[in-house]
């Protein structure tokens, strides 16, 4: 039995882990929940799961969760910063599911690897940010962290049995979003609609925007630098449209392994949270026969210069990667908000990493500094 802690209980991964720990009771106990803002299905979730302990985004959610809330099986509630790292390092977890969005995820990642829990990382900006920190952390207490990006835990799988001296490349899969087949000269015209339309995978809004800009894909790949210790030069981004392949691994005798599986969440999230053990998800495989062909492409970076503004991140490395990731934060929320166009996301991030100054291995503190250097740089252009 694993008593689990769940940061982002209410989000797309949130949802889904909660789906496998339904299914699997047996194998599952719910000690912490947390949400920021989606009180109704939290309640739900506190019903259904008899957290001991929940927290939210601040003190007035937690009063709407609090008035929500009837019977006398009411947990501990708690809120803001303090409250999400009380959820991560709850004495009563073992596992720490780290499914909440963006920069907010950071800190409680540290803190739950200081308590030495086990981490299954949904959030990729806790890497991004400050991946060369929070590694260093997981090594020196000895935890360690599961991807549940798709992507990663295929990468992760194509690792098992093989030794890191051998590897030679990563070819990290992308559907290529909605725009794919989109013309350049016609991005000018894409609306707030057309970007939330993915064509394979249902997710949250800012990832699937972040899909549409393809700068998911970037963000995935400085998160596989850090995961697995490889140099960005090593990771090639390919266009594979029918997300059936979720990643491959080349070795030096030109052996390619590589996961498939249906574009389902939940086989990586029950991996991360089961491994070495595979639990039954129920799921068909892919019909082979159906799709019929398995198609890949060289990305056009013209198009989604995202994933060079992501080479060039890892290339400067330092502060670098947590201003990208902080630009394109505010960006998608400012697009989401109908405030800019979408081609704004491309030059907001640009100029916010040209104006910027790198600086070499950064402290936590400095990371932070970055971050929100790069939050107000974008606001003021706005
Ligand atoms: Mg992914």
């Amino acid at each position: 039995m694993k008593n689990l802690s769940i940061l982002g209980s209410t989000g797309s991964i949130g949802t889904s882990a909660l789906d496998i720990v339904r299914m699997y009771p047996e194998h599952f106990k719910i000690s912490a929940l947390t949400a920021a803002r989606n009180m109704d299905l939290l309640a739900r979730q506190i019903g259904e799961f008899n957290p001991e302990l929940v927290a939210v985004l601040d003190k007035e959610k937690a009063f709407e969760l609090s008035k929500i809330l009837t019977g006398n099986n009411k947990p501990e509630i708690v809120f803001g910063e303090s409250g999400f790292i009380e959820a991560a390092s709850y004495k009563q977890s073992s596992t720490v599911l780290l499914a909440m969005v963006g920069a907010a995820g950071l800190k409680p990642a540290l803190a739950a690897i200081e308590a030495k829990k086990q981490i299954a990382l949904a959030n990729k900006e806790t890497l991004v940010m400050a991946g060369e920190i929070v590694m260093a952390k997981a090594k020196e207490n000895q935890i360690s962290i599961l991807p549940v990006d798709s992507e990663h835990s295929a990468i992760f799988q194509c690792l098992q049995g093989n030794q890191q001296k051998d590897l030679k490349k990563i070819f990290l899969t992308a559907s290529g979003g909605p725009f794919r087949e989109k013309s350049f000269k016609s991005f000018k015209d894409i609306t707030l609609k057309d970007a939330l339309n993915h064509p394979t995978w249902n997710m949250g809004n800012k990832i699937t925007i972040d899909s549409a800009t393809m700068m998911n894909k970037g963000l995935e790949i400085i998160e596989a630098v850090h995961l697995f210790n490889v140099s960005h030069e090593k990771i090639e981004v390919l266009i594979h449209p029918q997300s059936i392949v979720h990643s491959m691994v080349g070795y030096k005798d030109g052996s390619v392994m590589a996961q498939m599986g249906q574009p389902d969440m939940k086989a990586a999230i029950s991996y991360a949270l089961s491994e070495p053990d595979r639990l039954d998800l129920k799921m068909e495989f892919p019909s082979f026969t159906d799709i019929n062909s398995l198609s890949f492409e060289k990305p056009d970076t013209k198009k989604f210069p995202s994933l060079l503004f992501a080479f060039e991140a890892c290339r400067q490395k330092g502060t670098m990667p947590a201003v990208m990731n902080a630009a394109n934060e505010v960006s998608v929320e400012l697009f989401l908000n109908k405030h800019i166009e979408f081609l704004d996301i491309f030059k907001l991030i640009s100029k916010a990493m040209k104006d910027h100054t790198c600086i070499d291995n950064p402290d936590l503190s400095s990371i932070i500094k970055a971050d929100l250097w790069a939050r107000d740089k974008v606001r003021s252009q706005v």
